[in-house]
């Protein structure tokens, strides 16, 4: 593998080949976050209103789910200020972007832009990266899971994408409200509570049954397509210790009119090079970076991704393979030999065996993360 480089470095050498426009906001992108609040608004006063057959509230609750999805997008866009500029404004429009997902935006730039971007795939830094196995071996709810069979383990890491937005977003919160200063942290949990304030008035308002349709079940339908994209952003590249997005991030192909409706969200490692750029010139920059470094560059159809995903574990081994710790089968990532087509595994030998592994001192483990032979 050559040598990693900062996602600075590669914007640095694309950034004069695009033309200036691409570097201002585009409120524009605003028009199709109105069509999706315009909609949600139909969506809860058609369930609120009329007593309809189930199956059209099913209907309608899946339009909402998509619509939910589709404002965190625009959401992500906005509260990265490609969309407008003025703090206030950016602020405003990415809370009510995030209301359905109730993720508040000073929550969501701490998290999102100051750690995930800053760290990205750093195993300590990076709030969103998966464990190493030496974290695994410290924390008992992970080793119950990976004592688990693979089929159901995967099938309960897919089922669990209904949630996880939700989930990850309450662990965020814990973990960061601390960090604010206390003029700001006022308006953390402002942030936090007037969306959840508003939805179970809502299930006061409209009963259990309508609040299910109108609210619970398209929030679990957005956590499941939130997650499908984000699940495969980085999950299936190796742990970096220079943040290069072409190694360490995946940028999914979808059909183009799902492009349209999720405002370019597959382009994740265009946009990882110019987080600050609107998403609608991430095709540009895609064919500068195929053109720059074809070999370097990881792109597939999102189904792939996921089919990949549901075949390997979870747990980092020697920062660029992926380990199941029961089974001491070992799998390459992206640009170290995962070939996505063909998925295969190495088996750990008996002297390697994870169990012994995993009893080491914290300082014998440590070696083996760096792949010292020696232990
Ligand atoms: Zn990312
Ligand atoms: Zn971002």
């Amino acid at each position: 593998m050559d040598k990693l480089h900062s996602f600075a470095w590669y914007a640095a050498r694309i950034a004069p080949k695009l033309p200036k426009k691409a570097f201002k906001p585009v409120p524009g992108r605003l028009w199709g976050g109105l069509a999706y609040l315009l909609i949600v608004i139909a969506g809860f006063l058609t369930i609120g209103l009329f007593q309809l057959h189930p199956f059209l509230y099913l209907g309608i609750a899946i339009v909402l789910g998509t619509s939910f999805a589709a404002m965190g997008f625009l959401g992500h866009e906005i509260l990265h200020g490609t969309v407008v500029r003025k703090p206030w404004l950016r602020d405003l429009l990415g809370a009510i972007a995030f209301w359905p997902l109730s993720t508040g935006p000073k929550l969501w730039r701490k998290w999102h832009n100051l750690t995930h971007h800053v760290h990205t795939q750093h195993e300590e830094h990076d709030p969103d990266s998966w464990p190493t196995l030496e974290r695994l071996s410290k924390t008992k709810l992970l080793r119950w899971i990976y004592r688990l069979p693979h089929g159901v383990r995967a099938f309960a890491s897919f089922a669990s994408l209904t949630v996880m937005f939700s989930l990850h977003s309450a662990k965020m919160f814990v973990a960061y409200i601390k960090e604010f200063k206390p003029k700001q942290k006022r308006s953390v949990w402002m942030q936090l509570i007037l969306p959840w304030v508003f939805w179970f008035s809502l299930l006061f308002i409209m009963g259990p049954v309508k609040w299910f349709f109108a609210f619970l079940l398209p929030l679990l339908i957005a956590n499941a397509i939130v997650m499908g994209y984000i699940s495969t952003n980085h999950r299936l590249n190796p742990i970096t210790e220079v943040n290069d997005p072409l190694a360490n991030s995946l940028t999914v192909t979808v059909p183009k009119w799902v492009d349209v409706l999720h405002f370019n969200f597959s382009y994740h490692t265009e946009h990882h090079l110019f987080p600050g750029m609107s998403s609608k010139y991430y095709p540009l920059v895609k064919e500068h970076i195929k053109t720059m470094w074809p070999d370097r560059y990881h792109e597939m159809p999102i189904g792939k991704a996921l089919v990949a995903l549901w075949k390997t574990p979870r747990v980092y081994f020697e920062g660029n393979q992926l380990i199941d710790p029961k089974q001491g089968h070992v799998y390459a990532t992206l640009g170290h030999g995962l070939d996505i087509s063909n998925i295969t595994y190495r088996k750990l030998s008996a002297k390697d065996s994870v169990v012994r592994i995993m009893k080491k001192k914290k300082v014998e483990l440590g070696r083996v993360m760096k792949g010292d032979k020696r232990v």
